[in-house]
C-alpha cells in the first residue's frame, strides 16, 4: 500500500513536469500564430498541471494508513480528486466553448501556421507518451487518480490534435471559420470525458460494489463451500480507491459446536483473502433456521412481512 503510494507519486510528479514543458510549447505556438485554437489548447493544459499538483495532495492523504478517526483508511480520498479534476476538465472545455463562439463571431487571419503546428505537434507527442505510460501504471496499481490523470492527458492530446489539424486548412483553404468550428467538436468530446470522471467519483462516494468480474469470482470462491449444511446470503461488496470490502453471512446447522463453525469461517476468509489480497472480509455467522435482526427488520421496512424462520431460544420477556 505504501509502496503503491510511492510509484503512484512517481508517476503524477512525472506528469506535472511533463504538463509544464507541453504548457511553455503550446503558448509558444500560439505566439507564434496568434491562433486563438492554440491558445485554448494551451489553456486546457494550464487545467492538467492543476489537477495533476491537486491529485499528488491527495494521494498522500489516500495512502495514509486507518487510524482511530478513519478505522476503514482514506482510500476514497482519491475519489475527490477525480470528481475535481472532472469539474476541471468540464470548466477548461466551457473556455474553450467560449472562445471558440468569439471567434466564430469575429474571424481573425493568423500566421506563422507551420511553425506554431510543429511546436504545437512537438508537445502533443509528450503529452501521449506520458499518458499511455501512466495508463499502464494505473491498470497495475488499480489507482484511480492516476487513471484520471492519463485520460485527462489523453483528452489533452486529441484537442491538440484537432487544433493542429484546424489551424494548418485554416491558410490551406482560407476558410477562417474551420478553426473554432473544430474547436467547438474537441470542447463538446472533452465535457464528455469529465461527466464521466464525476460519474465516476460519485459512484465510489456511494459505496459501489466491486465490478460484475469480480463478483463472479468471489461467488466461485463461495461456491467452493456451498453444501447442504452451509450456506451465504447477504453478500455485499463495496470499492473504496484502491481498497475492497466484502460482508456475508454464513449460515451453518445450529447443532455445529462453535469450534467447528470458527474453523469454517476461518477458512471461507483465508480464500477470499487469497483471491483479493487486501480485502477486508467480514462473515457473520448464524444458523441455518436463524437470520439476523437487522436483515428481518430491512425485510419488514420493504415488504411488511418477514419470510425467514424465526426460531426463539429461550421464552422471549412477556409484555404486560
Ligand atoms: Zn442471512
Amino acid at each position: 500500500m505504501h509502496n503503491n503510494g510511492m510509484q503512484a507519486r512517481t508517476y503524477l510528479r512525472a506528469s506535472l513536469l511533463a504538463a509544464i514543458i507541453v504548457i511553455s510549447l503550446k503558448l509558444l505556438a500560439w505566439k507564434v500564430t496568434g491562433s486563438v485554437g492554440f491558445l485554448s489548447d494551451a489553456m486546457e493544459s494550464i487545467v492538467n498541471v492543476a489537477a495533476a499538483a491537486f491529485a499528488l495532495f491527495i494521494v498522500r492523504i489516500a495512502e495514509a494508513p486507518p487510524d482511530a478517526d478513519h478505522p476503514y483508511g482514506h482510500t476514497k480520498a482519491e475519489y475527490f480528486s477525480s470528481g475535481v479534476e472532472g469539474l476541471l476538465i468540464g470548466v477548461a472545455a466551457a473556455l474553450i466553448l467560449i472562445e471558440a463562439a468569439k471567434r466564430l463571431t469575429h474571424p481573425q487571419p493568423i500566421s506563422d501556421v507551420p511553425l506554431g503546428a510543429a511546436i504545437s505537434a512537438a508537445a502533443t507527442v509528450i503529452n501521449l507518451g506520458v499518458a499511455l505510460w501512466m495508463l499502464r501504471g494505473a491498470r497495475r496499481l488499480r489507482s484511480i487518480v492516476i487513471e484520471a490523470d492519463a485520460r485527462h492527458l489523453l483528452t489533452d492530446v486529441w484537442t491538440s490534435v484537432g487544433v493542429i489539424v484546424a489551424v494548418m486548412l485554416v491558410p490551406l483553404t482560407g476558410w477562417l471559420w474551420l478553426d473554432p468550428v473544430i474547436g467547438i467538436v474537441v470542447a463538446l468530446h472533452i465535457l464528455r470525458e469529465a461527466f464521466s470522471l464525476v460519474k465516476r467519483s460519485v459512484d465510489g462516494l456511494m459505496d459501489k460494489s466491486m465490478d460484475d468480474a469480480d463478483l463472479a469470482g468471489l461467488q466461485a470462491v463461495l461456491d467452493r463451500f456451498r453444501s447442504n449444511d452451509l450456506r451465504f446470503d447477504h453478500v455485499r461488496t463495496r470499492v473504496a480507491g484502491t481498497r475492497r470490502f466484502a460482508s456475508m453471512h454464513l449460515h451453518m446447522p445450529g447443532g455445529w459446536s462453535l469450534q467447528r463453525a470458527a474453523d469454517c469461517r476461518y477458512a471461507v476468509e483465508k480464500a477470499l483473502i487469497e483471491a483479493y489480497p487486501g480485502m477486508t472480509v467480514t462473515i457473520e455467522m448464524l444458523t441455518s433456521a436463524q437470520e439476523s435482526l437487522q436483515e428481518e427488520n430491512a425485510q419488514m421496512q420493504a415488504t411488511g412481512t418477514i419470510s425467514y424462520q424465526v426460531c426463539t431460544p429461550g421464552a422471549p420477556p412477556q409484555q404486560h
